[in-house]
């Protein structure tokens, strides 16, 4: 396995699998990897000849007052954990590799960001199609693996390439939690012994609610009103949002007939933690 932080050092990489005709799969994350990454790069493993991770905390996905700098980082714990799952290539850029000097072009989107995370962080998305930009034209996939944990960021991506008629072919993997139900996430590394028994409320509130569409409840008022109410019962959780929105426009419904996005945020003390479900008819 190879780790390179330098754009030519990937680009000579990849043309050298290309030219012995080999696919390629990447997987980009921001590194602090878990069972949710290794789970895409399983899946890369599966489809295409040879895998590329690529680990960088992205400022230009991080509004103000967010956890830029605190954001977990441990390069050597990444590059055992890619190891093992049999990655060729780490592709780990400094800041000025990837935004170097007079930095002036971003990729917007216009109406997919409005509801849900793009609510809260206006410049997230904004920074996420940027930096996804990049890395597609640096590392030229075949295909690209991302997690449904990040709902928003998956049907934004697959637009995106959609819309720019990019060649990577994206595929979407299940969320990975922890046995009592938690999602994995780097972050879940802030949580407090007694915190982190607190951020249980997202994903038994996600189990409620879908349990309630799967026995027919239609009325989204009805559905949300429930949630925000098992929310509140835990006393160090406080909802960032919960909302309901169709399954492809990210636009919010009134009720529940078509593809769906049941998503949320809740801060645990100052820990912001998502979860969601997708529900197809
Ligand atoms: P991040 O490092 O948090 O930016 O995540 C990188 C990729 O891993 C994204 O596509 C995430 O959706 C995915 N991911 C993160 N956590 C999980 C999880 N618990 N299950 C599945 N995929 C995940």
């Amino acid at each position: 396995m190879k780790i390179v932080t330098t754009i030519k050092e990937v680009k000579e990489t990849i043309n050298e699998w290309r030219a012995r005709g080999l696919s390629v799969g990447f997987v980009p994350t921001m590194g602090y990897l878990h069972e949710g990454h290794a789970s895409l790069m399983k899946e890369a493993k599966k489809q295409t000849d040879k895998v590329a991770v690529s680990i960088f905390v992205n400022p230009t996905q991080f509004g103000p007052g967010e956890d830029y700098d605190a954001y977990p980082r441990d390069l050597d714990h990444d590059a055992a954990m890619c190891e093992a799952e049999g990655v060729d290539l780490i592709f780990h850029p400094s800041v000025e590799e990837m935004y170097g000097k007079n930095y002036n072009t971003y990729v917007n989107m216009e109406t997919l960001g409005d509801e849900l995370c793009g609510k809260s962080r206006p410049t997230h998305f904004r920074g996420v199609c940027t930096v996804v930009t990049k890395l597609f034209n640096i590392v030229n996939p075949d295909k690209a693996f991302f997690g449904q944990k990040d709902a928003q960021q998956f049907v934004i991506i697959k637009r995106m390439v959609k819309d720019l008629n990019m060649r990577v072919e994206v595929i979407g993997c299940p969320i990975i939690r922890e046995e009592d139900g938690l999602a994995k996430s780097s972050r879940n590394t802030y949580l407090s012994a007694e915190e982190r028994q607190a951020a249980l409320i997202l994903s038994q509130t996600i189990a409620l609610g879908l349990d309630m569409v799967k026995n027919g409840e239609k009325d989204v008022n009805t559905l949300l009103t429930a949630m925000k109410e098992k929310i509140e019962t835990e006393p160090l959780a406080k909802i960032d949002y919960v909302e309901v929105v169709d399954g492809e426009t990210m636009q919010k419904v009134n009720t529940i007939e078509e593809s769906v996005l049941v998503a949320m945020a809740v801060y645990i003390g100052k820990t912001r933690l998502i979860d969601n479900f997708m529900y197809e008819f």
